[in-house]
């Protein structure tokens, strides 16, 4: 007589790629016998496929989170396709019991989790979905008329009168029974990463993706950062900020593990304490971004003030001259030094400075009027930490079009924030030294950008 399968608790990986603070992977062990199943899914309905840097990001962080799973004891499947169809052939298979996730908050993704778990009870699987990306859920934290925040300082004041819960740690490992697997597909099939060319040695030169690594960089952030954060964050040229982006896009940390540790490193000294506060403030942003995504979905591909749809942006057009002025944006031909070394830097290392994010940004959105949607596409082609809230939701903050924006007539002059933010200039020197003829005039550009800005309101009536 064969013996009765085993039945398994299966997690599903997603934008979660660790093992500590990792709630579903921790219900699952405490239920028995678990497999880790990582699916990319760029079939399933409005799910955008990823850009290049983070096709590289994600090869190793996969790679990575193989090592982190096989020291539990836990195997890691891959597979490529439509989640709904792939969870259909595992549950066909007959020995899963019970299927386990953290929530993800983009529309479509929220759109395929809700058919996952009609699809998996229908099959008589249950699905357990868990909090474990954001601070707190966007239901939980809302304004006094029950909708979600769209200014930062009151959203944050209310998230900071909620209590947190504390890291989860990571599972106990669990003896290996020899269990038959679901087949799993090679990562190195899915060619995740650059060939012709290979563009991608800056990136490894500068990342090491996955858990070990991002809770190094938060120990080295807490012992060499946090201290001068206040002062030093909105300094391209210091390296003063946490450089965690990727790791909290790619949740090798959670936001829950960072905010904890920074709450814990606070009570050091007066210095750490403050250093803490405006680091949990900018963790805080992403929150906000999520919370923003979640309320608004439309916000990676609409203005969220719906006034600036009458604005008139340009669009690059094959060969036109708006193409050729975007093209010289995104090779860091500009001309102004802090955008150039910007690009540069994002192009080479996957990764820029927010500071320098927003002043680049400005000058494409403001000085060469073009849509914010071209620079956010650029940007999440080419970011390892390219995140669908946080992107759009800080382009949008940049063109004026988003919510607690920064007002339009606020046109960053890339010069004057070069001489405040780098005043050495070494910034620039280390990723542009060589300065190329300017693009725009900026003053000219500027009144243009205030020009268009009162047209689009007289328009309107306003
Ligand atoms: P730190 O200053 O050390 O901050 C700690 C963490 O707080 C960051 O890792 C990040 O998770 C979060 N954070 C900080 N600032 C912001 C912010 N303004 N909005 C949301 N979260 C924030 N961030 C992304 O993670 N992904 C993106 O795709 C992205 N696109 C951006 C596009 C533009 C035009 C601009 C202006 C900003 C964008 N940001 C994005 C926000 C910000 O620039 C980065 O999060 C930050 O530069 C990351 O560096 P750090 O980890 O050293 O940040």
């Amino acid at each position: 007589m064969s013996q009765p399968q085993q039945a398994l608790q299966l997690v599903l990986f997603r934008d979660d790629l660790r093992t500590v603070d990792h709630p579903a992977l921790h219900a699952a062990r405490d239920a028995g016998d678990t497999v880790a199943l990582y699916i990319l899914d760029e079939q399933s309905p409005g799910i955008r496929p990823l850009g290049g840097a983070a096709r590289w990001w994600l090869h190793q962080a996969l790679l990575s989170l193989r090592e982190s799973l096989d020291d539990l004891g836990i195997p890691l499947i891959l597979r490529r396709g439509p989640a709904a169809r792939i969870l259909a052939e595992l549950s066909q298979d007959g020995n899963l019991d019970e299927v386990h996730w953290n929530r993800r908050y983009g529309e479509a993704e929220r759109a395929v989790d809700a058919e996952l778990k009609l699809q998996l009870r229908g099959d008589g699987i249950a699905a357990h979905s868990y909090s474990a990306a954001l601070l707190h859920e966007p239901w939980e934290l809302l304004t006094q008329n029950g909708t979600g925040y769209k200014v930062f300082t009151p959203f944050y004041n209310s998230l900071r009168a909620q209590e947190l819960r504390p890291p989860l740690p990571a599972p106990a490992p669990q003896q290996r029974q020899g269990f038959p697997l679901p087949p799993s597909e090679s990562l190195d099939d899915w060619k995740l990463l650059p060939t012709t060319p290979d563009w991608s040695e800056g990136l490894a030169a500068t990342w090491t993706p996955g858990e070990p690594a991002a809770q190094k960089r938060l120990a080295e952030t807490l012992s060499s950062i946090a201290q001068d954060y206040a002062e030093h964050h909105d300094r391209p040229d210091l390296d003063g900020t946490s450089a965690l982006s990727p790791a909290l896009r790619w949740g090798h940390l959670s936001a829950h593990q960072v905010w904890d540790e920074l709450s814990k490193y606070a009570v050091h000294s007066p210095g750490a304490a403050q250093g803490a506060a405006a680091m949990r403030r900018q963790v805080a942003w992403r929150d906000f971004c999520w919370h923003l995504n979640y309320h608004h979905p439309q916000l990676p591909t609409e203005n969220l003030r719906s006034e600036f749809d009458d604005f008139a942006w340009a669009w690059p057009a094959d060969g036109d001259e708006v193409a050729e002025k975007v093209a010289r944006w995104q090779r860091g031909q500009t001309g102004f030094g802090l955008v150039d070394a910007g690009m540069a830097q994002l192009w080479r290392t996957g990764w820029m400075h927010n500071r320098v994010r927003m002043v680049t940004a400005s000058l494409l959105v403001k000085n060469l009027a073009v849509h914010w949607k071209v620079g956010e596409q650029w940007f999440w082609d080419t970011l390892v930490d390219a995140d669908v809230a946080c992107n759009s939701a800080n382009w949008q903050w940049v063109a004026g079009s988003g919510a607690d924006a920064s007002p339009y007539f606020r046109v960053f002059n890339p010069e004057l924030q070069a001489k405040k933010f780098d005043p050495r200039g070494s910034y620039v020197a280390r990723y542009a030294p060589l300065a190329a003829e300017p693009l725009v005039d900026l003053k000219e550009s500027r009144e243009q950008a205030l020009e268009a800005y009162s047209e689009m309101k007289l328009r309107q009536g306003k």
